[in-house]
């Protein structure tokens, strides 16, 4: 058995650190890479406004639509306005998580018609900073997602009505089995980690699947993926915990 590996990009906006994330595109021709990206509707988070503005984002995020990649809306706005931990208790911080279900159903809302106007809308969402509670769910249910990335464990399980395909890592773990996301943020990545990643990715090429792919990953023994959720649950917790 071997492990699946899914590709991921939080951050993704016009103004991220595109002379960092040349190489991570360039490598996505050469061998047709199928990534996962995060891309915030309307910006307005400073830290996220790194590089001058790529006047051609949108047609750029069109194209690696087109070429196979997903796009995850990452919030809307990605700014932070609560404590929430949410639903996995591993965020300090969320853009929903704790807020009425009207308020985040309306951000949720004008971030999709923001995607749709630019024709990148897909049905799956990315919680900035993992948090999001069972009204975010609630809201992204009745906007018509059907998936999130993120959640325990190394296959996609339901959660509140949607499919959650898991995120552990931002490095590879390679236990052999399932589908591990790895969670890159090019942003702040040191030229070292990159470079691990990138001789990663030419290894491992033949691993890499896209999110639909991922989605329908299933364990050879159906009672283990409940097993691993609550043992990478409690691993993350511990750890997230330990490190304050
Ligand atoms: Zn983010």
């Amino acid at each position: 058995m071997t492990t699946r590996y899914l590709i991921r990009f939080d951050d993704v906006v016009p103004t991220m650190a595109w002379s960092r994330f040349r190489v991570f595109d360039e490598i996505a021709d050469e061998l047709s890479l199928p990534y996962l990206i995060g891309v915030v509707p309307e910006c307005r988070d400073p830290k996220l406004m790194v590089e001058s503005a790529r006047s051609d984002f949108w047609a750029w995020a069109r194209a690696r639509r087109k070429a196979g990649w997903t796009i995850a809306q990452h919030g809307y706005q990605h700014l932070y306005e609560t404590e929430g931990r949410g639903l996995l208790g591993i965020g300090r911080k969320s853009e929903f998580a704790g807020l009425p279900y009207e308020v985040q159903f309306e951000k949720l809302s004008r971030g999709k018609v923001i995607l749709q106007n630019e024709d990148v809308w897909e049905d799956v969402f990315m919680a900035p900073s993992h948090s999001f509670d069972a009204e975010t769910l609630r809201a992204l249910r009745d906007l018509n997602f059907t998936a999130i990335t993120d959640g325990f464990g190394f296959y996609p399980y339901e959660l509140c009505g949607l499919i959650a395909v898991p995120q552990l890592v931002a490095r590879p773990l390679g236990f052999g089995i399932g589908v591990e996301t790895i969670c890159l943020h090019v942003n702040t990545m040191s030229d070292d980690a990159i470079k691990r990643i990138i001789d990663f990715i030419r290894t491992h090429h033949k691993q890499i699947i896209s999110f639909r792919e991922a989605k329908e990953v299933i364990p050879a023994f159906p009672p283990i993926p409940s097993l691993l959720r609550s043992a990478t649950s409690t691993a993350l917790r511990l750890r997230r915990a330990v490190r304050g």
